[in-house]
C-alpha cells in the first residue's frame, strides 16, 4: 500500500517483480526498484479514486473542450490515471490523433472490408506517439520539483522532450542519441526546439547506458520509458481507440515493438479496465520486431521466454544478451525507432503478451518499406518503425493467426515526414541513390514505388508524359 506521507492517497509505485513487490511514493523518482532493480508500475488504490462507472460516460469530456485538461487526448481520461493534481498536470493539447478506417490498406493485409483501422499518433505536437508519455512523465517531474530532463533516443523522445521543454520552459532538456542513428526529421526538431544535444559514438543501446548514468549522477530526470509515469499517458491511446470503436474492444492491436514502452502500457491499460469491470474482453496484441532487431522475437516466440506469472526465467535473456555482445551483434534496421536491440521494458512486455494472449513476430525492411507503401497510398503515411504494425499483421493474417473478419487496428506511431529520406529513396529512380540508403539494408526492389518522371523543359515532352499515365 502506499508509503505514508503521499502527496496523493490515491497512486503509488510498485515494483513489479513478484518475490520483491516494494511500494514508493508517487513524490520519489525513480527508474528501477531501489531494493531489487525490477521495472516500477504506478498503481492505483481503485477504491479510494473516482475511475468512470462507464466508458461512454468518458465521453462527456467532449462538451467542455475549453478547459485544456478536456482538450488533451491524455488528460481527459485522467480518472484513469490519478496520480496528479489538476494543477501539476502539464499539457499542450497531445493526443489529438484519430482511427482511420483503411480499407487499401485491408486489401494489403487480405482483411475484409472495414476491418483495418489505423490508429495515427503521428497527429501528436511532435510527430509521434512519445507525446502521449511525455506530458505525463513532464507532470510527474514538475511535482518533484525537476529542473532537467534527459533521454536516449532514436529520435522520437528528444523531439518529444525537447518541444515539452521548450513549450512549457519547465525544464531543460539534455538528448542523448547514438551517432549517426537518427533520422534528420527528428534531429531538426531536437536541434531547432533547444535542447542540449549530445551525441555519442556509440548505438541506441550504448547512449541508454550511458544516459542512465549520467542521470543518476547528476540527479536529472530521466524521461526515457524506464519511467513508469511515461507508460500511464501511453495508456490513453487504447482508450482513444476504444473510444473511436465506439468502446467496442478490437480482436487485434498490433504494434511495432523497440523499448517495448508501448505494448507494456497498452497490456497495462487493458488489465486495469478489466479489472474496473469497464470492459468485459480483451484484445490479442501482436508486438512487431524489425527483423534486425528482433530480441522480443527471439526470446518470445524461439526460446520460450513467458511471464509466466511473474516467475519468467530471465536467465534465457541473459544467455541471449551474451550471445548478442560475444558476436558483437547490433541493431540493424531502415525503422530507426525500432533498432534497439536491449529492450528495457522486456518484462513488462511479457506481462502485456500473458494478459494480452499476445503473439510477437518480426519482419524484413523489405516488408516494412512494402508496407509503408501502401500505408502512404492510403492517404495517411507513417514513418519506417509505424509500418511494421502493418507488415505484421499481413504476416498474421498469412499465418491464418488473424482471421479475415478479425477487427485489426494497427499502431501507425510516427508521422510520415519523420524520415523522408527512406521515402524518396524507395520511390526514387536514381539507382545509386536506393542503393545508398536502402540496399545496403537488404532492401532489393521497391515494388509499390511512384517513380517521379523525368523529361526534358519541352511543352510536347511534358504533355506527352501526363497523357501516357491516364
Ligand atoms: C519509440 C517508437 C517506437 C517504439 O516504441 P516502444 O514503446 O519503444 O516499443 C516505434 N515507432 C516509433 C515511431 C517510435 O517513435
Ligand atoms: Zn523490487
Amino acid at each position: 500500500m502506499p508509503a505514508t506521507q503521499s502527496s496523493n492517497p490515491v497512486a503509488f509505485q510498485k515494483c513489479i517483480g513478484i518475490e520483491c513487490g516494494a511500494t514508493y511514493s508517487v513524490d520519489e523518482v525513480h527508474v528501477a526498484c531501489p531494493q531489487c532493480g525490477d521495472l516500477l508500475d504506478v498503481c492505483y488504490d481503485w477504491a479510494r479514486a473516482t475511475p468512470p462507472a462507464s466508458l461512454s460516460q468518458l465521453e462527456q469530456a467532449w462538451a467542455r473542450r475549453s478547459d485544456p485538461l478536456e482538450f488533451s487526448g491524455v488528460w481527459r481520461f485522467r480518472n484513469l490515471l490519478p496520480f496528479a493534481s489538476r494543477e501539476q498536470i502539464v499539457t499542450v493539447g497531445e493526443g489529438q490523433t484519430l482511427l482511420q478506417r483503411s480499407d487499401s490498406v485491408a486489401d494489403y493485409v487480405q482483411l475484409g472490408s472495414g476491418r483495418l483501422f489505423l490508429q495515427y499518433e503521428g497527429m501528436n505536437p511532435s510527430g509521434s506517439f512519445k507525446d502521449n508519455g511525455m506530458s505525463a512523465a513532464f507532470t510527474h517531474a514538475r511535482g518533484v520539483g525537476a529542473t532537467r530532463a534527459a533521454c536516449a533516443s532514436t529520435g522520437n523522445t528528444s523531439a518529444s522532450l525537447a518541444m515539452y521543454s521548450a513549450t512549457t520552459r519547465l525544464m531543460q532538456s539534455i538528448i542523448f542519441i547514438g551517432s549517426g542513428k537518427i533520422s534528420y526529421g527528428k534531429l531538426s526538431q531536437a536541434l531547432d526546439y533547444g535542447a542540449l544535444t549530445i551525441q555519442i559514438v556509440g548505438d541506441f543501446d550504448d547512449a541508454m547506458q550511458r544516459v542512465q548514468q549520467v542521470s543518476r549522477d547528476l540527479g536529472i530526470y530521466l524521461v526515457n520509458s524506464v519511467n513508469p509515469f511515461r507508460l500511464e499517458g501511453q495508456k490513453t491511446i487504447m482508450f482513444r481507440v476504444l473510444e473511436a470503436l465506439r468502446w467496442e474492444v478490437p480482436d487485434w492491436i498490433v504494434v511495432p515493438g523497440g523499448n517495448l514502452g508501448n505494448s507494456s502500457a497498452f497490456g497495462k491499460a487493458f488489465a486495469e479496465l478489466r479489472d474496473l469491470g469497464l470492459i468485459n474482453r480483451l484484445p490479442r496484441l501482436a508486438v512487431i520486431n524489425a527483423a534486425g532487431a528482433n530480441t522480443l522475437y527471439e526470446l518470445f516466440e524461439r526460446r520460450g521466454l513467458r511471464w509466466n506469472g511473474g516467475r519468467a526465467d530471465m536467465s534465457i535473456a541473459q544467455q541471449y544478451y551474451a550471445e548478442l555482445d560475444a558476436a558483437k551483434r547490433k541493431a540493424s534496421t531502415l525503422a530507426s525507432a525500432i533498432e534497439i536491440n536491449r529492450p528495457v521494458n522486456l518484462r513488462k512486455c511479457l506481462r502485456a503478451l500473458e494478459t494480452c494472449n499476445g503473439v510477437v513476430r518480426e519482419v524484413t525492411d523489405q516488408e516494412i518499406l512494402d508496407a509503408k507503401a501502401r500505408v502512404g497510398a492510403g492517404g495517411i503515411g507513417c514513418e519506417p518503425a509505424s509500418a511494421a504494425s502493418v507488415a505484421g499483421a499481413k504476416r498474421l493474417r498469412a499465418e491464418g493467426i488473424i482471421s479475415e473478419s478479425d477487427r485489426v487496428v494497427c499502431i501507425l506511431t510516427g508521422h510520415q515526414l519523420k524520415d523522408p529520406d527512406v521515402t524518396v529513396a524507395y520511390h526514387s529512380s536514381d539507382r545509386e541513390r536506393f542503393e545508398r540508403v536502402l540496399g545496403q539494408r537488404g532492401v532489393t526492389a521497391a515494388p509499390f514505388s511512384n517513380r517521379p518522371i523525368a523529361v526534358a523543359n519541352d511543352l510536347q515532352e511534358i504533355i506527352r508524359a501526363i497523357e501516357a499515365r491516364r
